[in-house]
């Protein structure tokens, strides 16, 4: 007997909504396990928390924020910071979901949380941003620690939010702790290749999906949503494996050039802070075309959500990698399977930034930190090793990659809290 949550109403709407489908799905391939389901469909804790800021105005603006435990059975909470104006409670909920998932199915040992204010970074100078990053972190400083639960970046947060966060617990400690976040700045302690970890993850993912296809990378077309931390760096590596990034989308716009954008070029006119809209050498077109462009690679970078049932009979690709977390809703996938698309999902695909902040947490308590080569070595092997194990499962079971993953994952996470017992 399980009472409803009922602090979502109605509990089956939006992101969160899509995280259980994808979670009952799993349920009849868990065995005995099944037992322990309902301890995925509720999260461990959630904190909503006020953050107060005074604006350079002279006024003072308020900001909800989250963090939310999603399941620790595993080892500590792991998972990003979001702001975005469109936060809410549903996503933060889904994405630390989808976190307990993702670490469980790529093997590190982390339960899965995620954080978020519903605030408009574009709209905040810098010292706003820098006022609503440093109380959010203080409000939420009873959840987080180095052994407890590590945030790291997400959409709109970066190294130098990172850094805030990092100092500010580290001054309520009256301690300096560097591995309370990752994804930090070098001079933090920070770790070589975490930057790019996400994006050379997606790659890495690709390729191995390829090769399963027999689909040749070098001269493959490639289309990419989303031109942030992670789109951006799995441009780069697609553009140095001579493959052709035909399509890009961002916010301001959608960029085509069937020969292939010059993605260095690009990379170099968004560090001058110019719009992607306004970058010469491919036409705009609208953005719903963007989904019907013919590819070998679909990438969604950006936002969840953003593959439908309207959408997802027009794709006309071989492997979409799902870079962003959740971007592909539950009919959409079987759309998406029922035309032969190889959906590699966002728990293995984009599961490199993970990886690569298990690194940062594990040279920040030994204090002793490895070369680029080693990280990116490792990383890669994690990636392929997962891979394996997801598409093999998929094989066995005849399901999805997303299935498999989330039997993989759901497998684990459930044994742990099994043996854990309940308490008292
Ligand atoms: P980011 O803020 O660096 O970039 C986001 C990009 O998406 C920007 O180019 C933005 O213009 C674009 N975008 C936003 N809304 C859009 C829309 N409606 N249509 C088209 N483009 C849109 O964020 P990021 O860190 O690259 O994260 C992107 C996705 O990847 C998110 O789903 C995030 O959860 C996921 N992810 C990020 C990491 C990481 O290490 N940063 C790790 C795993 C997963």
């Amino acid at each position: 007997m399980h009472q409803p949550l009922s602090y979502l109403a109605p509990a089956g709407i939006g992101p969160w909504g899509v995280f259980l489908q994808q979670i009952d799905r799993v349920e009849p391939y868990l065995g005995e396990l099944a037992f322990w389901l309902e301890t995925l469909k509720r999260p461990k804790r959630i904190l909503i928390v006020d953050v107060p800021i005074h604006l350079d105005n002279g006024g003072v603006a308020h900001f909800e924020g989250y963090r939310v435990h999603h399941n620790l059975s595993r080892g500590p909470g792991k998972g990003g910071v979001r702001f975005h104006q469109d936060v809410s409670l549903s996503e933060v909920m889904a994405l630390a979901g989808w976190m307990t998932v993702k670490n469980a199915a790529i093997g590190v040992p982390y339960g899965g949380a995620k954080g978020g204010v519903r605030v408009d970074p574009r709209q905040l100078s810098m010292g706003e941003l820098e006022r609503v990053t440093r109380r959010y972190t203080s409000e939420i400083n009873m959840l987080i620690g180095p052994d407890k639960d590590i945030p790291a970046p997400d959409v709109n947060t970066n190294e130098q939010i990172m850094a805030w966060m990092m100092d500010t617990y580290s001054i309520n400690q009256g301690r300096t702790a560097t591995g309370v976040v990752t994804g930090k700045p070098l001079s933090l302690g920070g770790s070589l290749g975490r930057k790019d970890a996400t994006g050379r993850g997606v790659f890495v993912a690709g390729v191995a999906a390829a090769e399963k296809l027999g689909v040749p990378v070098a001269g493959a077309r490639v289309c990419i949503q989303g031109f942030g931390n992670v789109g951006n760096a799995a441009a780069r590596c697609f553009h140095n494996a001579a493959a052709r990034i035909i399509a890009i989308q961002d916010v301001s716009g959608t960029l085509h050039n069937p020969a292939g954008i010059d993605v260095p070029a690009l990379c170099e006119w968004l560090r001058l802070g110019k719009a992607l809209a306004d970058f010469k050498n491919a036409e705009l077109i609208a953005a719903e075309e963007f989904w019907g462009i013919e590819s070998e690679f679909l990438i969604p970078a950006a936002l969840e959500g953003q593959i439908t049932g309207n959408n997802a009979g027009r794709i006309r690709t071989r492997i979409i990698l799902e870079g962003a977390n959740g971007p592909t809703l539950p009919e959409a996938d079987d759309i998406l399977g029922g035309n032969g698309v190889l959906v590699v999902p966002d728990v293995l695909a984009n599961a490199g930034g993970v990886t690569v902040s298990y690194f940062e947490w594990v040279q920040d308590f030994s204090s002793f930190f490895w070369s680029e080569e080693e990280i990116n070595r490792r990383l890669d092997k994690i990636m392929t090793d997962a891979f394996a194990a997801i598409w093999a499962k998929a094989q066995e079971k005849k399901v999805s990659m997303r299935t498999a993953a989330f039997i993989l994952a759901c497998t684990r996470v459930l044994e742990a809290r099994q043996v854990r017992g309940l308490y008292p």
